[in-house]
């Protein structure tokens, strides 16, 4: 017989309510919350368990006021979780792209908090312009005659179709209609933004005559888009920017670029493999450039376009522009990551996304050895054999697909090659306070550290894989 009474029936949802155990779970929920979790957790109960005379409930005070707690604690959890990105892809996209430097979530914390001078010129006490706040770093930065900003790179592809090529034709390369991350498909987006695509050239080969043969009444202007995230390789053939340019020009057509990751300085500084940079893209010629500010700029979701001062400007009236304008918080963190690239010697130690793609290999291999006793010991009753293994981590987000950065990984592989146990052990990892997210390849799952750079976190938390 158990000690504490049991219920011959569910209590009622008054009752319940008033037990001393529920009292500190209406302090912390409030009595709205508290008394919908009731009634779905009493609900719940009597389908699961009819009651009958006969039959007396099994259920203690401890227990329902305890499940009433998990409840809660389930549904109040934040749903935005911060985690732990082992995957190997450094801006991945799912899991938030380039984390913010410490400048970046200090201005964005300030912009939060308190009113700021958005479009406000201090001055003058007039009207500003929100995208004054970033336009002279981005001219600095690319040597641009002007700039804007907007949500993400592909509201700016929109937006720069929608405003110079409404109802007219767009010349692409067919070796450059790129989808990227299966939501963003330039063809889709020329579509949708008004304008018409024209298709030059083969998959493998456009040639220069190509776009000129296609240039008519109709062109509005000749687009290329960065092969963001494949690579063609063998019999291929592609027009050199500064010869489209050229052509461009004398038909008098703006040429417009999406460089997809939009490097702002040259990488090859840091060893990392090259990236075209907004600025050169403009000295070929180019008219207009978008990226994104999540990508290898490092900084928060944004599109930014760079380029003429006068079609900048007609970008600027498009009523869109209002739509897919950015807020404050995008701007603080903007603006304070660009003027961290005025000092590039010291760019790898602050902005973090550079600091995460320049991590020495030894550095990382020191790490694993170092985590390598902790997960053995956490992992005591899982049936895997963990081990260091060297790896290669990807840029991602589309950025260079080719390019690999050595690494090491934490690799935990089941003793036969079965994987049974593996995706017990990757859902465990999952379901950590900071949820741990690797990859499972070759029968093993894979924990690249490349990213790793809270390791008295990642630490404290694996006991917890030490209970079944
Ligand atoms: C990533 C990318 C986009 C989309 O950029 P978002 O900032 O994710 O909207 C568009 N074009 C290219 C070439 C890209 O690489």
């Amino acid at each position: 017989m158990p000690d504490a009474p049991s219920f011959r029936h569910l209590p009622s949802v008054d009752r319940l309510l008033n037990w001393p155990s529920v009292a500190p779970l209406l302090a912390d929920y409030g009595r709205t919350a508290v008394l919908a979790a009731t009634r779905e957790l009493l609900d719940n109960l009597r389908q699961a368990t009819p009651q009958s005379e006969a039959t007396p409930s099994p259920f203690t005070e401890a227990e329902l006021s305890a499940q009433l707690a998990e409840r809660l604690t389930r549904s109040h959890a934040a749903r935005l979780k911060r985690v732990f990105n082992l995957t190997g892809t450094v801006l991945h996209t799912n899991l938030g792209r380039a984390p913010l430097p410490e400048a970046a979530v200090e201005a964005l914390v300030m912009a939060a908090r308190y009113p700021c001078a958005l479009e406000y010129d201090l001055d003058s006490g007039g009207r500003g312009d929100r995208d004054e706040l970033i336009e002279d770093w981005l001219q600095e930065l690319t040597g641009a005659q002007a700039a804007t900003v907007v949500n993400n790179n592909a509201a700016a592809v929109f937006l720069l179709l929608n405003t110079l090529a409404l109802r007219k034709e767009v010349i692409v390369s067919r070796g450059e209609l790129i989808e990227i991350g299966g939501a963003f498909r330039l063809p889709d987006i020329m579509a949708r933004a008004g304008a018409k695509l024209r298709e030059v050239g083969t998959t493998n080969r456009t040639h220069l005559r190509d776009f000129e043969s296609a240039i008519g009444p109709r062109t509005a202007l000749l687009m290329k888009a960065h092969a963001s995230n494949y690579a063609i390789s063998g019999f291929t053939a592609s027009v050199p920017e500064p010869e489209l340019a050229q052509l461009a020009h004398d038909r008098e057509l703006p040429l417009v670029v999406d460089l997809g990751s939009g490097a702002l300085l040259d990488q090859t500084r840091w060893g990392l493999p090259h990236e075209p940079t907004a600025r050169e893209t403009l000295a070929h010629g180019a008219d207009l450039v978008s990226f994104s500010g999540d990508k290898l700029l490092g900084g928060p979701q944004a599109g930014l376009l760079v380029g003429r001062r006068d079609l900048i400007e007609r970008l600027k009236k498009n009523p869109l522009k209002r739509a897919l304008r950015v807020g404050k918080l995008t701007l603080a963190a903007l603006e304070a990551v660009l003027r961290l690239y005025r000092d590039p010697d010291r760019l790898p130690e602050r902005l973090t996304a550079l600091r995460l793609l320049t991590r020495s290999d030894a550095d990382i291999a020191a790490q694993a050895e170092r985590l390598l006793p902790e997960l053995q010991a956490a992992l005591t009753i899982w049936p895997v054999h963990v081990a260091i293994a060297p790896t290669s981590s990807q840029i991602g987000s589309g950025s260079l697909p080719a390019d690999r950065l050595s690494s090491h990984a934490l690799v935990m592989a089941p003793p036969r090659k079965k994987g049974g146990g593996l995706r017990a052990l990757e859902t465990a990892l999952r379901q950590l306070p900071i949820p741990v997210i690797g990859r499972i390849t070759d029968g093993a799952l894979w924990l690249d550290l490349r990213c790793l750079d809270d390791e008295a976190a990642f630490i404290a938390q694996l006991p917890r894989l030490a209970r079944p």
